[in-house]
């Protein structure tokens, strides 16, 4: 009986598909919807370079050998750009699953770039900050080395376990090596005093939102899951409250008056049924350095119970596999958002799908982060903040109509009324307003696929094939595939 028990274990183990097996099987599964010639698929579907790389770094007083990676997965536009993950679970398979939905999602929401991501294999916990400054440095190096950075050869950007303060090192690395006149635009998700953009470091959050947002505003979609439309009142709940977990969060609480019922991070997962404060939270562990015991809150027996906790939506904000063959029957939420990237497996979305859940797909929910730094690149190329030009002729035209209009009809409005109507939009308001346009419209894309094609039967599918589409048609303008 314990033999046949183990047996079956061992049978489930064996068809989980790794995080590349199921990036590569669902880009089958949505391949073989389409009618694109095989060998233009299998152009699309390939991983075009990888660079592996060992160096050493001094930490203390011996060197520490790290190994990185850089995967560039399509040059059908360019340049290339995805992350980079400070992580000890980074491997090849991993960054070069990452790199093939970079290429994808960048099409989604028609960012025009090629897909890459970069990995360093350490966890950052396990260094100080100089220590960290050191090997980021030096991965920069060998990344210059090969010509694997640049403004129009490949372009990172912050990943799992890297953020600003990385991205600073590299172009300050980048720029005293090689220089030129947009060398700023060799990485983005800078800080803003160094050639960032006003709003990147919540994008990716931010479009998780306005993607769910957009996802819930369809009455049919929301009849179907026993819901109603719109946002407002829907319970969540969010596994990682790192960059992209935590500003979805906060949006979706603040903006979207959404009630988020359970988190969970490393150190365990919270309950708490009449909704987290997400600010307050955030704030708590700040402080104490865990989240739990958060006032109110009811601690879960594991982290992973947060995946499977009674709500409506579900975010997982971590990392790839999280929802799989072993836990995949439990979800209980109506909606699961992939903020991270990969967090279902492919057998687990047919379970999840069996079950009626919608998943709305990585390479499309995530895409916020990608969208603001394609802004963040075209604002290093034009050497110009956004709205430097237009926002006092905005604000001077805005004046002129309200006092014409109170002139023509007798009425005065209140000073408070005039400030909010004459306003010229600064940066962040034209970032916000150009990645909401984003996710809004490559949403519509995606479900007027699904809508319109009865043999795509879910929005990942449909997400691939908007993709294919968009990537298709660049090769075939090119004439290479007849
Ligand atoms: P991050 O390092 O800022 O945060 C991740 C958080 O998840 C950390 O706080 C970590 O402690 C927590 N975590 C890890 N394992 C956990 C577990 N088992 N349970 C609970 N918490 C756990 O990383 P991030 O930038 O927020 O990225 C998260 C995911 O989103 C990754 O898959 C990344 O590829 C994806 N993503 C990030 C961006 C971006 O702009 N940063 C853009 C698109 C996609």
């Amino acid at each position: 009986m314990a033999k046949k028990k183990v047996t079956k274990k061992k049978a489930a183990v064996h068809v989980e598909p790794d995080f590349l097996e199921s990036v590569s099987r669902n880009f089958d599964k949505a391949a073989a919807l389409t009618k694109y010639p095989r060998g233009l698929l299998a152009q699309i579907k390939a991983c075009n370079s990888v660079y592996q790389m060992r160096f050493p770094v001094k930490i203390g007083n011996e060197y520490h050998v790290i190994e990185a990676y850089r995967a560039q997965h399509s040059q059908h536009r360019n340049p290339t750009k995805g992350g980079i993950r400070f992580s000890q679970k980074v491997n090849q398979d991993e960054v070069v699953a990452l790199a093939t939905l970079m290429t994808y999602k960048c099409a989604i929401v028609d960012v025009p770039f090629g897909g890459a991501k970069g990995g360093v294999k350490i966890s950052p916990r396990a260094y100080n900050p100089e220590q960290l400054e050191r090997i980021t440095r030096r991965y920069t190096m060998e990344l210059i080395r090969k010509n694997f950075i640049g403004p129009g050869i490949d372009v990172p950007a912050p990943d799992y376990g890297t953020g600003g303060r990385e991205m600073a090192w590299i172009l300050d690395t980048y720029s005293t090596i090689k220089g030129g006149l947009n060398a700023a635009g060799c990485v983005t998700g800078k800080p803003v005093s160094q050639h960032g953009i006003r709003g990147r470091t919540e994008a990716t959050g931010r479009g998780v939102y306005y993607g769910i947002r957009e996802f819930c505003s369809n009455a049919d979609d929301m009849k179907k899951l026993g819901l109603t439309p719109g946002m407002a009142g829907k319970t969540m709940a969010i596994q990682g409250l790192g960059n992209v977990g935590s500003h979805t969060g906060l949006i979706s609480q603040n903006e979207g008056d959404v009630k988020i019922v359970c988190v969970a991070e490393y150190e365990g997962a919270i309950y708490k049924e009449d909704g987290i404060d997400m600010a307050k939270l955030l704030k708590y562990r700040k402080q104490r350095g865990t989240i739990l015991k958060y006032p109110g809150s009811t601690t879960l027996k594991s982290r992973k119970d947060v995946l499977t906790v009674k709500c409506d939506i579900l975010v997982p904000a971590a990392l790839e596999n999280q929802i799989n063959m072993s836990n995949a029957h439990k979800v209980k939420a109506k909606i699961v958002a992939e903020a991270a990237n990969g967090p279902v497996t492919s057998a687990a979305e047919d379970v999840l799908l069996k079950k009626g859940i919608v998943v709305i797909p990585d390479m499309y929910i995530n895409a916020g982060g990608v969208t603001v730094s394609y802004f963040e690149w075209l604002k290093n190329l034009s050497h110009m903040r956004f709205g430097r030009m237009e926002k006092r002729f905005d604000q001077n035209t805005y004046h002129n109509i309200v006092n014409m209009v109170e002139k023509v009809t007798g009425k005065s409005i209140t000073k408070k009324e005039k400030g909010m109507i004459v306003r010229g939009a600064d940066e962040v308001d034209l970032v916000r307003s150009g990645l909401e346009e984003t996710m809004v419209t490559s949403f519509n894309q995606i479900r007027e696929i699904h809508k319109r094609r009865k043999s795509v039967k879910d929005l990942r599918s449909a997400a691939f094939i908007s993709a294919l589409d968009k990537i298709s048609s660049d090769y075939l303008a090119l004439g290479i595939f007849p």
